[in-house]
């Protein structure tokens, strides 16, 4: 559609960037403003001495056909990577012992991780009813109920901390896991609706329009952003702070930024805002005193991101998977790690081992308070006993998060009605990025056209 309606984006993380690609292919006439002095927000790759560190997300999953787009129309087929396949076999931690998560029938019969109980406690799933409140339902309670206390320790516990750094007791199942929940919703239970789910595209022969394949590029996450931001060029403007928002007498919009010294106002029709939502609880709040309530009320816990890197023959651990996801129940200091330059090329030299440990989160936000040099030092320990190293990293980075990542909470589901009441009542903005529809990389891509759509539909 063509249109030449003035947006200006807020934020060039992802959700921003794709978001204003869409939108200037579509002939808007777009901004981006963004406060820091470069692209990706969360999205942030370190390359130094031959070692790459993705500071934020280290992968993405291909939940749509726009990444494939994206990769061809920016000419990024060079650098664009399929996870190795090594990356199927994960990990679980339990008695101090890691275990690979059995991904086939047979293998979770063998499989060490879970007791025979707990094997048998599986077979009652497909005979436990369904259940009607997914929205107000936490993770944990629909886990157990399903598939039993076992299950929920030490598969779903360390799972939502891999992808959230949450806890299943906190979380919504229907708002943070809306697939999983569908599952019992359409088909009754979790093994009757995998099988006939696949059944049903089988018989349809329908090929699944996605791979959901791991991804990611030679030199990093920031590939993608960087590469949008190039063809947007001008278009984005760096060191760019949105400090307000104002309605114009004609039902248009001022956005006013601080660029160094000075402030600017730019006149726009539309105003998509793609910052955290913290941040645009600030920014809005003065058109609602509800939705900043909704807003604030919206919780991202503290991460700590650690970065070491190993001769590969002082690791006695066989390195042939993702990584290793850590159960609260066995009470270490991380949460997990992920072997990078086993998944990915370029991320380290062949003799050398490079991982990302993930610090904190909602299972232990309190890490802030605690000496942050001691805690290294534990992890470190912790992590070396686990993998069987026996000498000194050679290379140790970090990055912390002070508000790393947004949590579905039960009920988030009220957050989200609010701020689509707020748009239908505020022509002309709209409220974007990871806090709605899916905090994943591949989430907040798929989410650009949906937002499109709504755009457009204001002509
Ligand atoms: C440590 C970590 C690990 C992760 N790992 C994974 C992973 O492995 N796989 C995965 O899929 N996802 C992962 N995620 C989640 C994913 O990276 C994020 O949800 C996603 O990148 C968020 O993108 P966004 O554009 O919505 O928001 P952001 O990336 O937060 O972008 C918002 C932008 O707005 C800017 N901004 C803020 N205030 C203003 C203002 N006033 N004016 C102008 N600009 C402003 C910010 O500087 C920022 O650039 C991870 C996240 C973190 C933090």
């Amino acid at each position: 559609m063509a249109s030449n309606k003035k947006v200006i984006v807020l934020g060039a993380g992802i959700s921003g960037l794709t978001t204003a690609y869409l939108l200037h292919n579509d002939s808007y006439d777009v901004t981006v403003l963004e406060k820091n002095d470069k692209v990706g927000g969360s999205i942030e790759t370190v390359i130094e001495n031959g070692l790459l560190f993705d500071r934020g997300p280290n992968s993405a999953l291909e939940t749509t056909p726009l990444i494939a787009q994206l990769v061809e129309e920016l000419n990024l087929t060079e650098q664009f990577v399929y996870a190795n396949k090594k990356g199927n076999k994960r990990y679980i931690l339990r008695n101090n012992q890691l275990h690979a998560l059995p991904i086939s029938p047979p293998a979770f019969i063998k499989s060490r991780l879970f007791s025979g109980k707990a094997k048998l406690r599986l077979m009652k799933e497909p005979f436990v009813g369904k259940s009607q409140d997914g929205y107000y339902q936490s993770i944990a309670e629909f886990v157990t109920r399903r598939l039993g206390q076992e299950f929920l320790d030490y598969a779903i516990n360390p799972f939502v901390a891999g992808v959230y750094a949450g806890n299943p007791e906190d979380l919504s199942i229907k708002s943070a896991f809306p697939k999983l929940y569908a599952l019992e919703e359409e088909y009754g239970g979790l093994i009757v609706g995998t099988i006939r789910s696949i059944r049903k595209r089988k018989k349809r022969k329908e090929q699944s329009k996605q791979s959901t394949k791991m991804i990611s590029f030679k030199d990093g996450m920031k590939v993608l952003p960087e590469a949008i931001a190039n063809h947007l060029g001008s278009k984005v403007k760096l060191n760019a702070e949105v400090v307000s928002i104002k309605k114009t007498s004609d039902g248009n919009y001022g956005v006013t930024y601080n660029e160094g010294e000075q402030s600017l106002t730019l006149l726009t029709d539309i105003v998509l805002s793609t910052i955290p939502a913290y941040t645009a609880g600030e920014l809005f709040g003065h058109f609602n005193d509800g939705l900043k309530k909704h807003l604030a009320a919206v919780y991202y816990p503290p991460v700590l991101v650690l970065y070491l890197v190993y001769n590969k023959d002082d690791i006695g651990q066989p390195l042939d998977g993702f990584g290793f996801l850590i159960p609260s129940k066995e009470e270490k200091s991380f949460l997990g790690a992920i072997w990078n330059s086993v998944i990915f090329p370029n991320r380290a030299e062949d003799n050398k081992a490079s991982f990302t440990l993930f610090i904190g989160g909602s299972r232990n936000p309190g890490f802030i308070y605690d000496d942050e040099e001691e805690l290294i030092k534990t992890v470190k320990r912790e992590f070396e006993e686990l993998m069987k190293i026996k000498g000194e990293p050679i290379h140790l980075a970090k990055r912390f998060w002070e508000k790393a990542i947004p949590q579905y909470t039960i009920g988030y589901v009220e957050h989200e009605n609010y701020f689509d009441h707020f748009e239908k009542d505020n022509r002309g903005i709209f409220l974007s990025g990871n806090y709605r529809g899916g905090i994943s990389v591949g989430d907040c891509i798929k989410n650009a056209e949906l937002v499109l759509n709504k755009i457009n539909s204001l002509q």
